[in-house]
C-alpha cells in the first residue's frame, strides 16, 4: 500500500508529522509521501513560495526512511488538482492499494475538491481526527462516504481503492495559520515544529509580514 498525504504545508509542523508517523505505524506502511501543493485549489494564494513550502518539508523529514517528499505537485504546471495527482500515481502503481490521509477539517469539505467522486476510485481515503474539526459534511459526501467505511487498515489490503477509515491520532491543536500568526506577531514557534524549519523560516523571513502571496 502507498499512503499519500497532501497539503499546503505552509509551513509544515508537527501535527502533519506526528500524524504522519502514526498513520504509517497504524496502516502498516513502509513509508508516507507527503505531497506540498503546488498551487493550491483552495485558496487564493500561499504565504511562503512552492520552492520554499517544499525546502522546509525537505529540512522536515531530513534522514527519515518513514517519511518522504513526493515533489510532483511542485513541479507540474497549473493549479494542483489531487485527482489528477492520484492518476498518475494509480498509473504507477498498478493494483496496489493506494491511501489518501486527509486531516478531519479537509475531508468534511472533500465535496468541494476537483472531480470529488473519482477520488474514491482512485485511492481508500483515511481520515484522521483534528482537534476542534467535529466530523460534518453535506448530505451527498455522507451518502458517499456511508457505505464505503471500513473497520481497519486490513480491510484495506483487500483491494486497490474505494473504502474510507476513520483513524484516530494523537491529537495536537497546532496549525499553520497559528504559526504564521504567530511568527508575524514577532513571537516563537519553538516546539510546534522542526528547528530545522524554524531555521529556514529565520533565514528566508517569510511570514514575518503576514500576507500571502497571490
Ligand atoms: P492552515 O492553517 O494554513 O489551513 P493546516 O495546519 O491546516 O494549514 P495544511 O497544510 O492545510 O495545514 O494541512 C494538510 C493536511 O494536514 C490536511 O489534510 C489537514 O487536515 C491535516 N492536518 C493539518 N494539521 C493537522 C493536525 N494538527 N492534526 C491532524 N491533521 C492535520
Amino acid at each position: 500500500m502507498i499512503g499519500i498525504f497532501g497539503g499546503t504545508f505552509d509551513p509544515v509542523h508537527y501535527g502533519h508529522l506526528r500524524a504522519a508517523v502514526e498513520a504509517r505505524e497504524r496502516l502498516g506502511l513502509n513509508h508516507v509521501r507527503l505531497l506540498p501543493a503546488g498551487e493550491p485549489p483552495h485558496r487564493s494564494g500561499t504565504f511562503a513560495s512552492a520552492g520554499h513550502r517544499l525546502e522546509m518539508l525537505r529540512a522536515a523529514v531530513e534522514g527519515r526512511t518513514d517519511l518522504k517528499v513526493d515533489d510532483r505537485e511542485v513541479r507540474r504546471a497549473g493549479r494542483s488538482y489531487m485527482s489528477d495527482t492520484l492518476t498518475e500515481l494509480r498509473a504507477e502503481a498498478g493494483d496496489t492499494a493506494l491511501l489518501l490521509m486527509i486531516g478531519q477539517d479537509a475531508a468534511n469539505a472533500l465535496d468541494s475538491w476537483h472531480d470529488w467522486r473519482r477520488l474514491f476510485e482512485l485511492a481508500h481515503i483515511v481520515i484522521m481526527r483534528r482537534p476542534d474539526a467535529v466530523h460534518a459534511c453535506s448530505e451527498r459526501l455522507a451518502a458517499e462516504i456511508g457505505p464505503r467505511r471500513v473497520q481497519g487498515p486490513e480491510d484495506l489490503r483487500q483491494r486497490p481503492a474505494g473504502y474510507v477509515l476513520p483513524l484516530e491520532v494523537t491529537q495536537l491543536a497546532i496549525s499553520s495559520t497559528g504559526i504564521r500568526e504567530m511568527i508575524a506577531a514577532g513571537r516563537s514557534p519553538a516546539f510546534l515544529l522542526p528547528d530545522a524549519v524554524i531555521d529556514h523560516i529565520d533565514r528566508s523571513g517569510n511570514y514575518r509580514e503576514g500576507v500571502a502571496r497571490s
